[in-house]
C-alpha cells in the first residue's frame, strides 16, 4: 500500500469516526429529549431514521460492533411499534444499555490513544471573538489543551458566515470587537436578526462599567470576563451549558394492592421514560427496593398486609433509604387522614384518579431533586468530582465486576508536584484554581464511563474500567505531557504544573483485596513516580519474591 493510499484511508476512518459519533450523540438526543417529553410517534420515527442511518455507515465501513449494536437498537424500536408504540421498562432499559455500548465502541475504534480516549462526545466548536487577535490565538490554544475546539474570527462578516452553516457551543465575544462596544451591538443583531440562541460569554480586556454590563446582560451574554481570558473558568461555563442531563432513566417502585392500579401507573410511567417495578406486595417492599435501588417510591394507602404509612415507617427506618421520595397515591380524599399519612415521612399526596401529566410531573420534579441532593452527599464541593468515600465505594463496585468478568481495571492515583509552592508563592485561591483546572481537565479527556474522584487536597483517583495498566499509563502519560502545557495567567510569571501519577491494575489474583488496599498500591507507584523525579506516570508492581 502506498503513502497516500494510507493517508486517504487514515481520512476515510476519521470521517467515519465522526459519523459514527454524529450518529450516536443525535440518538441519545432524541431520546434525552424523553427527560422532558413523552414518548410519541414522531420520537420512534427519528429514532428509526437515526438507527438506520448509523447501520448504513457501519455496513460500508464493515464496522462489526456498530452494526450489530444498530441492529439491535433497530430490532427494539420495531418490537416498541408492534407494542402499539408503548414504551415499557425492558424497552426503556434496552435502549439506554444499547445507547451505552454505543458510546463506548465509537470511542474505541480509533487507533491512536487520543482516538480511544477523545472527549465523550466530538462537542461543537467555540468561536471567539477578540479585539486582540493574538490573544484569540494564545486563548485557542489553551482551549485545545483541553480538547476543545475553538475558533478564530478576524472580522463580523466572516463570523456571520460561520454561524450560517453551523452554530457552536458558545461565542466568546469582546464587548469592543471590531469597534468600540460594536461586540455588544453584534450580540443584539444575532440575537435579534438571526434569532441565535447561542449562549455568550462577553469579555473587556478594561473593567466595565454598569452601563457596558447592562448592555452585555440585555444583549443575552451569560458571563463577562475582565482582564485575563482564562480557559478554565470559561471551559467551566461551556461545560454547564453543554453537559448532558442525566443518561440513566428515572425508577419508580410502585407498591399497589390493585394490579390495575399499578399498571395504569407503570403506563403512563413508561410513555415518560421511566423505569418501574410494581409490586402487590407490600411486604416485599424493602427486598425490592435493594434489588431495584429505585429513584422513588409510589405507595398506595389502603393494603392488605400493612397499610401506606407503616410501610413509608419500615422504609424510613433503614439508613440507606432516609433519602429516598415517597408519594402517595390515594383516592383518600380526607385532607386531616392525608395529612397524617404525610406525617411518617413521605413527600407528595397524589389523588386518585390522577392526570397523567401530574404524575409525571410529580415523579420527574422529586426524582430529578432527589438525585441532586444524593450527588452532593457523594461529590466534592470545590470541584464537582466524587469524594474520597464514594470513588472507594465504586471503585469496589467495579472491582466486583471485573472479578466476575474478564475486563481489566485499572486505578489511577494522581497527586500534583510541588502544590506547596503553588500556594506559597502564588497564594491559596491560585492553588485553587489550579485543582479545579485539573478536574476539569480530567473531565474532559477521560471517557464517559471512567470515575473521577477527588482522593484529598490536591489528590485525585480514577477508575478506569476496561483497561489494562499498560493502557491506563497510555493515557495518563498524554494527559499529564497537555495538562503540563497549561499556563495559568498570573500578574509576576505565568504558573505551570505537573503531576505525577501511579496505575495499578487489579487482577483475580489479588484473591480478597478490597478498594483501599487496591488504592494503597496505587499510592505505592506514585511514590515511586515521585521518587523517580516527579512529573511521570509509573506501574505497581508487585515486589519480586526473593529467588533462592
Ligand atoms: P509533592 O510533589 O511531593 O507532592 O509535593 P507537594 O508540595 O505537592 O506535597 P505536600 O503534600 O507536601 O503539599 C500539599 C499541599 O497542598 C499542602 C496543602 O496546603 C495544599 N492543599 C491541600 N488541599 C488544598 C486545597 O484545597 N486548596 C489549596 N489551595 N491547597 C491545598
Ligand atoms: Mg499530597
Ligand atoms: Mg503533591
Amino acid at each position: 500500500m502506498t503513502g497516500i493510499q494510507m493517508d486517504s484511508l487514515e481520512r476515510l476512518k476519521q470521517h467515519f469516526a465522526q459519523r459514527v459519533i454524529h450518529q450516536s450523540r443525535q440518538l441519545l438526543e432524541i431520546w434525552q429529549n424523553l427527560h422532558s417529553t413523552q414518548w410519541s410517534s414522531q420520537e420512534l420515527v427519528s429514532m428509526q431514521d437515526a438507527a438506520q442511518r448509523l447501520l448504513r455507515y457501519a455496513e460500508r465501513f464493515e464496522q462489526h460492533a456498530h452494526l450489530k449494536i444498530a441492529q439491535a437498537m433497530l430490532d427494539n424500536l420495531d418490537a416498541i411499534e408492534n407494542n402499539n408504540n408503548r414504551l415499557n421498562s425492558q424497552f426503556i432499559e434496552t435502549i439506554t444499555q444499547l445507547l451505552q455500548e454505543l458510546l463506548q465502541t465509537g470511542l474505541r475504534q480509533g487507533e491512536s490513544i487520543d482516538n480511544v480516549f477523545l472527549p465523550p462526545m466530538v462537542r461543537k466548536p467555540l468561536y471567539v471573538l477578540l479585539q486582540d487577535y493574538e490573544k484569540a490565538e494564545r486563548f485557542v490554544q489553551q482551549m485545545h489543551s483541553f480538547s476543545l475546539q475553538a475558533e478564530v474570527f478576524r472580522d463580523a462578516s466572516s463570523f456571520l458566515q460561520a454561524m450560517a452553516k453551523r452554530h457552536p457551543a458558545l461565542i466568546v465575544l469582546d464587548v469592543d470587537f471590531s469597534g468600540d462596544e460594536q461586540g455588544l451591538q453584534l450580540a443584539l443583531t444575532l440575537k435579534n436578526e438571526h434569532e441565535s440562541n447561542v449562549p455568550v460569554l462577553f469579555y473587556s480586556s478594561v473593567e466595565a462599567d454598569a452601563h457596558i454590563r447592562l448592555a452585555a446582560v440585555r444583549a443575552g451574554g451569560q458571563a463577562f470576563f475582565v482582564g485575563e481570558l482564562d480557559a478554565a473558568s470559561v471551559l467551566e461555563k461551556v461545560e454547564a451549558s453543554t453537559r448532558f442531563a442525566h443518561t440513566e432513566p428515572y425508577r419508580a417502585l410502585v407498591v399497589d394492592d390493585s394490579k390495575a392500579q399499578a399498571t395504569f401507573t407503570e403506563r403512563v410511567l413508561n410513555s415518560a421514560g421511566i423505569v418501574t417495578r410494581a409490586i402487590n406486595d407490600p411486604t416485599l417492599a424493602l427486598t425490592e427496593l435493594l434489588d431495584f435501588d429505585p429513584d422513588l417510591i409510589i405507595l398506595d394507602m389502603y393494603m392488605p398486609q400493612c397499610d401506606g404509612p407503616e410501610l413509608a415507617k419500615v422504609i424510613r427506618h433503614n439508613d440507606r433509604f432516609v433519602g429516598v421520595p415517597i408519594i402517595y397515591l390515594s383516592a383518600e380524599d380526607d385532607l386531616d387522614k392525608q395529612l397524617d399519612a404525610m406525617s411518617e415521612g413521605a413527600d407528595d399526596f397524589l389523588m386518585k384518579p390522577v392526570k397523567p401529566r401530574h404524575l409525571v410531573a410529580t415523579v420527574r420534579n422529586r426524582a430529578a431533586r432527589a438525585r441532586n441532593l444524593k450527588s452532593r452527599i457523594v461529590r466534592d464541593s470545590l470541584t464537582g468530582l466524587f469524594n474520597h468515600t464514594h470513588i472507594l465505594q465504586l471503585l469496589d463496585d467495579a472491582r466486583v465486576r471485573a472479578s466476575k468478568s474478564t475486563h481489566a481495571l485499572s486505578f489511577v492515583m494522581i497527586d500534583i508536584d510541588h502544590f506547596k509552592q503553588v500556594n506559597d508563592t502564588y497564594g491559596h485561591p491560585m492553588g485553587d484554581k489550579v485543582i479545579k483546572s485539573l478536574a476539569l481537565f480530567l473531565r474532559q479527556r477521560l471517557r464517559r464511563t471512567d470515575y473521577i474522584g477527588r482522593y484529598g487536597g490536591e489528590e485525585f483517583a480514577v477508575i478506569l474500567p476496561n483497561t489494562d495498566a499498560e493502557s491506563a499509563q497510555k493515557v495518563m502519560d498524554d494527559i499529564r505531557k497537555h495538562f503540563s502545557e497549561i499556563s495559568f495567567p498570573a500578574q509576576s510569571r505565568d504558573l505551570r504544573c505537573t503531576f505525577s501519577a501511579g496505575v495499578v491494575e487489579y487482577s483475580v489474583e489479588m484473591d480478597d483485596i478490597d478498594a483501599a488496599q487496591l488504592a494503597g498500591y496505587a499510592d505505592e507507584a506514585l511514590y515511586a513516580a515521585k521518587h523517580a523525579g516527579r512529573n511521570c506516570v509509573k506501574i505497581y508492581t508487585a515486589a519480586p519474591k526473593p529467588s533462592f
